[in-house]
């Protein structure tokens, strides 16, 4: 059953979507035409008092400035990959010194820029480090209101309940009901000013959660179905130049967008992420995306039409296959990497099921980073 039979080219239309997502999702989504404007007037009725945590990169554009100029804010550089257990730290700490308490974290960014929002708002109301939360199901407190309003479509931080932190000895996210956003006002024309680099892998990034639900052995059928969709608008959005920025696209990279964040609620992506987490934990600069991009080019055998895509998006918009051994992994990172990847047993599960003790071998993925660093 496929829900989204038309993809609104305009952005009236697209206001006027009724949900086209099947997993209930806790989080109030706002389809807009003017999201700085709504996001605004939303504070404003609901009488809150807002602290906004800001991508730097939008600094420069013009459609930002009355964000900008607001007094309650901190500006996060989020081009050095995910935001580490550190900054949701001091970031926490520097809040804490505020004469005025906000009842609102306001994220506006990318990805990265959304959890930084979510884990600060989190680790406000929970005693410990954030490093002490990178996991799964702990105990926690429910932390400041969180609103976001992505600018950037495609990571489906917007609907996850889940904030991805670099900590010193691993990159995992703080996963709890209480780090989904409370709010999420989407307005798929905020991605205008973002690069055709970061908007092509983002998008790269969505079809993989996409394409890695659709297959997964453990994910459950609500979630498999919006995945169908994802992997279905995701894949028009890269099978063309991204370059331009095209209204229709953007549409349709919101949409994929909510509906990778959906999907991961009651599903779970497979072995390219899990690989590509050990690739992660070797290079502090890699970023996910190029990350997962880089596993799936190892991983024919297992998504032979997963890496077909990857092969062909990446042809179509005319951006070299990336190399492991751009962000200096190498030959002295296998084992360690082979040690991150076995540890990811939730995601083996997710692509073997019940042959994972067959399949999901120390050998299996020695092989593919093998593979990996030749490339
Ligand atoms: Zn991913």
């Amino acid at each position: 059953m496929i829900a989204i039979i038309n993809v609104p080219t305009n952005i009236e239309d697209f206001v006027n979507l009724k949900p086209w997502w099947r997993t209930e999702v806790p989080t109030e989504v706002i389809l807009s035409a003017n999201g700085i404007e709504d996001l605004l007037i939303k504070l404003k009725h609901e009488k809150k008092k807002p602290f906004f945590i800001l991508d730097s990169e939008l600094k420069d554009q013009q459609e930002f400035a009355k964000i900008f100029a607001q007094n309650s804010k901190f500006i996060f550089d989020a081009s050095a990959s995910e935001p580490r257990t550190d900054d949701v730290d001091k970031l926490v700490a520097y809040i804490k010194t505020l004469k005025e308490t906000p009842t609102v974290l306001v994220g506006i960014g990318g990805g990265s820029t959304i959890d930084l929002t979510k884990a600060t708002s989190i680790c406000y109301a929970n005693p410990k480090k954030a490093q002490e939360y990178q996991g799964y199901e702990m105990e926690m407190e429910k932390g400041i209101d969180i609103w976001a309003l992505p600018t950037l479509s495609g990571t489906g931080a917007e609907i996850t309940p889940i904030a991805v932190l670099r900590g010193p000895e691993k990159k995992l996210g703080i996963n709890n009901k209480y780090t989904a956003a409370d709010v999420a006002i989407i307005d798929p024309q905020l991605s205008s000013g973002a690069t055709t680099f970061n908007r092509f892998f983002t998008m790269m990034d969505c079809y993989y959660h996409h394409y890695e639900i659709t297959k997964s052995k453990t994910s459950n059928p609500e979630a498999i179905l919006d995945a169908k969709d994802g992997v279905r608008l995701s894949r028009e959005i890269l099978s063309r130049d991204v370059e331009p920025f095209e209204l229709e696209s953007s549409i349709k990279a919101a949409m994929a967008s909510i509906l990778g964040g959906s999907s991961t609620i009651g599903g779970r992506v497979g072995a390219a992420h899990a690989i590509s987490y050990g690739l992660s934990n070797s290079s502090p600069c890699l970023p996910h995306s190029i990350a997962v991009t880089i596993s799936m080019l190892a991983l024919e055998t297992l998504y032979p039409d997963g890496y077909k895509d990857t092969v062909e998006f990446l042809k179509i918009n005319n951006i070299a296959h990336p190399k492991a051994s751009d962000y200096e992994i190498g030959e002295k990172d296998i084992d360690k990497m082979t040690n991150t990847a076995m540890g990811m047993g939730k995601l083996w599960d997710s692509a073997f099921g019940e042959q994972k003790d067959k399949y999901a071998t120390e050998e299996f993925m020695r092989n593919i980073y093998i593979k990996i660093i030749n490339q």
